[in-house]
């Protein structure tokens, strides 16, 4: 069961995101699943809801998704976009409150890397923290695979990666809506699951920190500290940020 809001005592250091039904209101993989058939766009978007779901490991579905889908280099750029479109409507005035309490501000996702770099654009979310999953192209656009190399496709791959992050990015937070952040909350200081896009009852049940507000900005009431919410009320640039 998850407890009411309760700002941790000392300031986290850095925020990571998870990308989809947090940052934005899709989920990358189904909307390329949308650009193929009735039947491929089906098959993606079930075998999706069962690793969000945390009935399959996220490798199982993986590779057998993006080998289905095989988006082009021009497809993966409209994703972007989409992303962008699509942002959770406080998505950037969050990111920019973070920034301005002197956060590190990250994004941690099972997506493919092109498109969440087009969205942290647009969020002013640093490249240098972004990791997503590398997509390689032949020479005319083409799909050839994915970047294995890359932790993130795998259960346990968010964990890992939060595990490794230096000392002096800590404490740490992580926000997101699916099983695999769930699943990472052992490797922070603090997991806020985020279920104003699409509550998953398992991450429901599971985080002992939850919101179901469609406001990103309701997630602060956990993440920052009595003085750094007084800090952003009392802050014009601030003024529509809503917090709880
Ligand atoms: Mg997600």
């Amino acid at each position: 069961m998850s407890e009411p809001a309760q700002p941790p005592a000392a300031p986290f250091r850095s925020i990571w995101f998870d990308c989809d039904s947090t940052l934005s209101a899709i989920e990358g993989i189904d909307e390329l699943g949308t650009l193929r058939d009735d039947e491929t766009r089906r098959a993606i978007a079930a075998l999706t809801e069962r690793a969000m779901a945390g009935e399959l490991p996220l490798e199982a579905v993986y590779g057998e998704r993006l080998r289905r889908i095989a988006p082009t280099a021009a497809e993966c750029e409209r994703l972007g976009a989409r992303y962008v479109a699509q942002a959770v409507a406080d998505a950037a005035l969050v990111v920019a409150a973070l920034h301005a309490l002197g956060k590190r501000v990250g994004i941690l996702s099972g997506g493919l890397r092109g498109p969440v770099l087009a969205l942290a654009h647009a969020l002013g979310v640093p490249k240098a923290r972004v990791f997503a999953v590398g997509v390689r192209f032949d020479s005319r656009g083409h799909y050839v695979d994915f970047d294995r190399d890359t932790e993130l496709w795998r259960s346990g791959g968010k964990t890992a990666l939060l595990a490794a992050r230096p000392a002096d990015e800590r404490p740490q937070a992580l926000v997101g809506d699916g099983a695999t952040d769930l699943e990472a909350a052992a490797a922070v200081d603090r997991f806020v699951g985020f279920g104003g896009v699409v509550v998953r009852p398992a991450v429901a049940r599971g985080a002992r920190f939850f919101t179901s507000s469609p406001r990103l900005a309701a997630t602060l009431a956990f993440l920052l500290t009595r003085d750094e919410q007084s800090a952003l009320r009392t802050d014009p640039r601030f003024a529509n940020l809503r917090l709880e």
